[in-house]
């Protein structure tokens, strides 16, 4: 008999995991589902993401509901959308089998009016945020009288995205006898006081200790000097050809010049944060989901809930500021039985961090060695040759050019045929590694971090700055957008007066940009943007990082505009040196001194150059502005200064 059907899931129902790939329980479906099958009992989950929580509460539930009555008799609530959309789906894909249950996801950042209709067509159970739920119970658009079961998923982000007001609110359209089932990683006060709110006697499941990390994850950590941090990275990534990763910033502006620098430096990279709309985020979660992009690079609050099977690598390029938060970085990782890797790249002084959290997870950490250029080299080298050797050949499609193909290698023998082809990307590697120094920081350099000079090394160096006299905006906006060069350039020009000449290097992202302006006509060209949204959405200029023109090199020691919460579990103690938008809340985390900077580490080198595309400047709403296209081409050109 299937495992499943042990614990008492009809087969119509294992059928459909078996498809999904479940062959038999995890250890905390193996416990909870028989409990959660009772339906009397209120339940403490205390598990990570990636344990396989997911089907033990949503298998029970299937199991309870009447399928034969049409109406809501199971809310799930959950912290984002992305979880939303995965649970919905992952239901549904267990419910394949059977016939008349319906599965509604309601969440912001999506048509209301869909969702709407979904509910009216009548709906057993409910997958929801809590601020589109609230919306709509508002409306009184659905009516949860009837509700037998709450499910209140990753509740420990829901306290943290602010959510515990509507979640009040949700409750109390619940009836009382209802059984409340909590699944949260940490167990933290204020998930507690959730628990006995509305609880009564719930029987608690703890999958490994609390805060523990998951067994399949190694952590590793690179002690670097900050100023060498990207270069470091780089090589992490380098050394790991197969890699694919989720790399955490601390604030959204560190993740956008991140992934700027790695796009420049030929990876594909993208950023996740909280000031893409809904659709950029969608577009960025796509191309990582479909592997065409290798690394995402993410703040804390972005990332949340997403599950991407198979991340080989999470990467912390700044530690989080509460301890919890790196549970839930690494979680990331070794997801559904896999292993992954969690690393972190620090400075000497953030070692005690480092012992902090090796306390709080229950693992120590390996401290690793930056590979040398000579490791990197190597290890590409052979990631080559295996990838060679491994190739699907398309016998049929290959076979008629294959004479002309031996045409050409006549004149070689095998072995430099061989040299030949590994030589291809061999060479890159070893220009980009030649005289490479060693990056890792050893005690001598502590406190030294700034003296450091530009190395020789391509494609490592650390900040640069912008062009002189110019300062350099994000806008958020980008290619994605179907927003142009053209549109930007026409735009400031048709609305603030300056001349193309102006404008300086513009570089054009996936779901957002980076331009110059003279110095001078800043306030200018942020105040023309204020009144402007673009298909609905506020457009955003502002002053990115150091950007004032004619500064070389050196770390920003703050960034602003962080996406912050304040809570406990933060590092204690230690210099503060951040500016706007980095309001971390000390207490209860990491004791200890250690100097706090975010660091930059982006290369803002913009490219610009390339040709604007024309087009009007569109869809600002109800700006249209047709003789943008012309104009916008031809400053386009003007705009190259170099
Ligand atoms: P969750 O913790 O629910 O987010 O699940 C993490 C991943 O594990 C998802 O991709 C699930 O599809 C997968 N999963 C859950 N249960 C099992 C199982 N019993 N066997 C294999 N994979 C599973």
């Amino acid at each position: 008999m299937n495992p499943f059907n042990e614990l008492g899931i009809r087969s119509d129902i294992v059928n459909a995991i078996i498809e999904l790939g479940f062959e038999k329980p995890t250890p905390i479906q193996e416990s909870a589902i028989p409990v959660l099958l009772s339906g009397s009992n209120d339940f403490v989950g205390l598990a990570q993401t990636g344990t396989g929580k997911t089907a033990a509460f949503g298998l029970p539930l299937l199991e309870l509901i009447d399928s034969d009555k049409n109406f809501p008799q199971a809310l799930i609530l959950c912290p984002t959308r992305e979880l939303c959309l995965q649970i919905s789906n992952d239901v549904k894909n267990y419910a394949k089998n059977l016939s008349n249950v319906n599965v509604v996801a309601v969440y912001g950042g999506a048509n209301i009016v869909n969702q709407l209709r979904d509910i009216k067509r009548g709906v057993q159970i409910v997958v929801a945020t809590p601020g589109r739920m609230k919306d709509i119970l508002n409306r009184k658009a659905i009516d949860f009288s009837q509700v037998k079961y709450v499910v209140l998923d990753e509740a420990d982000e829901m306290l943290n995205m602010g959510f515990q007001e509507d979640i009040d609110d949700i409750l109390s359209t619940t009836p009382k006898e209802k059984k409340t089932w909590l699944f949260s990683a940490t167990m933290p006060r204020e998930v507690r006081a959730i628990a006995q709110k509305y609880m009564t006697d719930p029987k608690e499941l703890t999958m490994g200790t609390k805060n523990t990390g998951n067994v399949n994850i190694e952590h590793e950590y690179y002690i670097v000097k900050a100023r060498d941090k990207y270069a470091a990275f780089k090589r992490i990534v380098d050394y790991n050809p197969e890699i694919f990763g989720i790399v955490f910033c601390r604030t959204k502006i560190e993740t956008q010049e991140i992934a700027e620098h790695l796009v420049k430096d030929g990876y594909n990279a993208d950023s996740l944060h909280g000031d893409l709309s809904q659709q950029q985020r969608d577009k960025v979660m796509k191309r990582y989901r479909e592997r065409s992009l290798q690394l995402l690079i993410a703040t804390d609050v972005a990332a949340r809930g997403i599950d991407v099977n198979d991340v080989t690598h999470v990467i912390n390029y700044s530690l989080p500021d509460e301890i919890e938060n790196y549970t839930h970085r690494s979680g990331r990782t070794g997801r559904a039985g896999k292993t992954g890797i969690s690393i972190a790249i620090i400075n000497q002084k953030e070692t005690h961090k480092i012992r902090q959290i090796e306390k709080t997870i229950g693992k120590q950490f390996t401290k690793a060695e930056i590979p040398t250029g000579f490791d990197v080299v190597e290890k590409q080298l052979f990631a080559l040759v295996h990838k060679v050797h491994n190739v699907e050949v398309n016998e049929k499609q290959i076979d008629q050019y294959i004479p002309r193909i031996m045409d050409e290698f006549a004149d070689l023998s095998k072995e430099d045929i061989i040299k030949r082809f590994a030589s291809l990307e061999f060479n890159r590697f070893l220009d980009d590694y030649k005289n490479a120094p060693d990056l890792n920081a050893s005690a001598d350099d502590r406190g030294r971090d700034s003296d450091r000079g530009e190395r020789g090394e391509r494609g490592e160096r650390g900040p640069r700055g912008t062009s002189a006299g110019f300062t350099r905006l994000f806008i958020n906006l980008g290619a994605v957008d179907d927003f142009t060069r053209g549109d930007l350039l026409g735009y400031i020009c048709n609305n603030t007066g300056i001349s193309g000449r102006s404008v300086g290097k513009i570089d054009m992202k996936g779901v957002f940009s980076f331009f110059e302006v003279e110095t001078e006509f800043v306030e200018k060209v942020t105040e023309a943007f204020k009144p402007i949204d673009f298909h609905g959405r506020d457009v955003r200029i502002e002053v990115s990082g150091d950007a004032t023109g004619g500064s070389e090199g050196g770390e920003r020691r703050s960034s602003g505009g962080g996406e912050r919460r304040s809570s406990g579990g933060g590092y204690g103690g230690g210099e503060r040196r951040s500016g706007g938008g980095d309001r971390r809340s000390s207490g209860g985390g990491y004791g200890g001194g250690g100097e706090r900077r975010s660091s930059g580490g982006g290369d803002r080198r913009s490219s610009g150059g390339g040709s604007s595309s024309g087009g009007g400047f569109r869809d600002f709403s109800g700006k249209r502005k047709d003789d943008g296209g012309g104009s916008s081409s031809d400053s386009g050109n003007r705009r190259r200064r170099s």
